[in-house]
C-alpha cells in the first residue's frame, strides 16, 4: 500500500451543486459526513477495490480505489481525534473507515484508540472492515472496551464484485472475535446469484454466538451502469416490486437510484432465514445500533420522520425553545419553529438545514426536526459560509489550508 499524504494530492476541480461540499469534506477531510454515526476516516481510499464500491466513480477518489494507493487525511492520531472532537455533528458513534477499510490502519489503530479513549469518553469508536479479522484484533477489543467491529459479509462476494470471500471472513470471525456482541455483521447486498447461501453464513455465525445481523437489500448505483437493465433484472427476479422499478428509474440519483431496497416477499424469505437460525434481524443499520449497542437515534432522515422507528421507539419531546438553542448552536437564524406532532419539528431556517446537522441535533435531542430549506447534502457555498465558520465540521489547519486553495 503506498499512502500519499493529503499535502501532496494534486489540487482537485469540484464543481458547485448539491453534494460538492461534501465531494470537498471527501478530498481534503477527515471527517466526511454524519447519518447515523459519523463517518470519518484516517486514510481514505482502498486496497480491496470492490467493483461496486462508489469511491471509484467520485472525483475525489476514484484514483485511490483497488490502485494501491491511499491518502492519509491526518497528520497523526491526535490530529484525527481532534478533527472528531471539536467538530459539532460528532456523535456517540464514530465510524471509522467509512471511504476505505479497518483492515488499512490496524497499525495504527492502538494510537488512534488510546487517544479516542483518553478525549472522547462515552462515544464507542466503530471500525468497518471487509478484509477477514486477523490476530490483533482480538488484542485490541480486549484492550479498548468502547471499540466495535463492523464487517459486510457478501456472500458468493468474487461473482457478485468484490474479491473477498465470506469462508475467509468467517474463519476470521471465529478465530479472533473474542466477543460476538461488539461485531456488527452486515449480509449483503442479497441478490438473485446469493441468496441461496445466506442461510449457511448465518448458521456460521449462530454457531460462533451472534446473537443479530443486519440484513441489507438491493442498491442500484447511478454511476456508469445501464440502470434500467438492472433495475429490470430485479423486478424479473422478484427482489424488487413494480413501485420500486419505477422509483428507481425516475429517481434524480445521489450515488444510488435505488438503496436498500427489497420486496416484501423476500424480505420475508431472508428475515426467517436469520430468525430460524436463532439470530434477531434487523433491516436497519440504527436498530441494531441502538437496540444492541445503546446508540440514541435520530428519527428523521432524509427531512421525513421515519416511521418505523417512530412507531417503534420513544421519541422525545423538548421544547420548542431547545431545538431552537441547538439550530442556533450551529449557526442558524430560525425564523419559525413548529411542533408537529410528539417530537416532531418543521423549523424554518436562513439557510438550508442538511441531513448532517439534522442527524446530530436529532440524535442529540432523540427527535424528529424537519428543516425549510432542506438540502441533503451541503454544497461548496454552504461548506465555506457555514460548516467551516460555525465549526460544523473541524478540518485540521493543514487540510483547512488546502481545501480554501481549491475553492479560491
Ligand atoms: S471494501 Fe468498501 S471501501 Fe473498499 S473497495 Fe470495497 S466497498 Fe469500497
Amino acid at each position: 500500500m503506498k499512502v500519499l499524504d493529503i499535502y501532496r494530492r494534486p489540487p482537485l476541480h469540484i464543481a458547485e451543486g448539491v453534494g460538492s461540499g461534501e465531494h470537498l469534506l471527501i478530498a481534503y477531510s477527515p471527517i466526511f459526513k454524519r447519518r447515523y454515526a459519523l463517518i470519518t476516516d484516517y486514510y481514505r481510499g482502498c486496497t480491496i477495490g470492490c467493483r461496486f464500491c462508489y469511491y471509484r466513480f467520485i472525483e475525489a477518489t476514484k484514483d485511490f480505489i483497488g490502485t494501491g494507493k491511499v491518502l492519509r487525511m491526518a497528520r497523526d492520531a491526535e490530529e484525527f481525534i481532534e478533527a472528531i472532537e471539536l467538530s459539532k455533528i460528532t456523535g456517540r458513534l464514530v465510524i471509522v473507515g467509512g471511504g476505505s477499510d479497518g483492515a488499512m490502519i490496524e497499525k495504527e489503530l492502538w494510537k488512534i484508540a488510546e487517544v479516542f479513549g483518553d478525549r472522547l469518553r462515552g462515544k464507542l469508536l466503530l471500525v468497518l472492515r471487509r478484509a477477514p479479522l486477523g490476530p490483533g484484533v482480538a488484542e485490541q477489543m480486549e484492550s479498548f472496551d468502547f471499540l466495535r467491529y463492523g464487517t459486510t459479509i457478501t456472500p458468493l462476494g468474487p461473482e457478485i464484485g468484490t474479491p473477498i470471500r465470506e469462508e475467509l471472513q468467517l474463519k476470521g470471525l471465529e478465530k479472533f472475535v473474542p466477543d460476538p456482541s461488539r461485531v456488527s455483521v452486515e449480509l449483503g447486498p442479497i441478490t438473485p446469484k446469493n441468496y441461496r447461501q445466506l442461510g449457511r453464513v448465518v448458521e456460521a455465525l449462530a454457531d460462533m454466538g451472534f446473537e443479530a445481523v443486519i440484513y441489507r437489500g438491493v442498491s442500484v448505483g447511478t454511476f456508469n451502469l445501464d440502470r434500467k437493465a438492472v433495475l429490470k433484472m430485479l423486478f424479473e427476479h422478484g427482489f424488487i416490486t413494480r413501485e420500486q422499478y419505477e422509483k428507481g428509474l425516475a429517481s434524480p440519483g445521489y450515488y444510488y437510484s435505488l438503496k436498500n431496497e427489497l420486496a416484501e416477499g423476500l424480505d420475508g424469505i431472508v428475515r426467517r432465514a436469520i430468525e430460524d437460525a436463532g439470530l434477531r434481524a434487523h433491516r436497519y443499520s440504527p436498530t441494531f445500533y441502538h437496540e444492541e449497542w445503546g446508540v440514541p437515534i435520530a428519527f428523521n432522515r432524509d427531512n421525513r420522520v421515519r416511521d418505523f422507528l417512530y412507531e417503534k421507539y420513544d421519541v422525545e419531546n423538548p421544547s420548542t425553545a431547545r431545538v431552537r438553542r441547538a439550530l442556533e448552536r450551529f449557526g442558524y437564524e430560525v425564523f419559525d419553529i413548529e411542533r408537529r406532532e410528539k417530537g416532531v419539528f418543521e423549523v424554518s431556517l436562513d439557510r438550508p438545514l442538511t441531513e448532517d446537522i439534522a442527524m446530530a441535533i436529532g440524535e442529540d435531542l432523540r427527535i424528529a426536526l424537519i428543516g425549510r430549506p432542506y438540502v441533503k447534502s451541503p454544497t461548496v457555498e454552504l461548506l465555506v459560509n457555514h460548516y467551516i465558520p460555525n465549526g460544523v465540521v473541524h478540518l485540521p489547519e493543514e487540510n483547512l489550508r488546502l481545501l480554501m486553495e481549491v475553492v479560491g
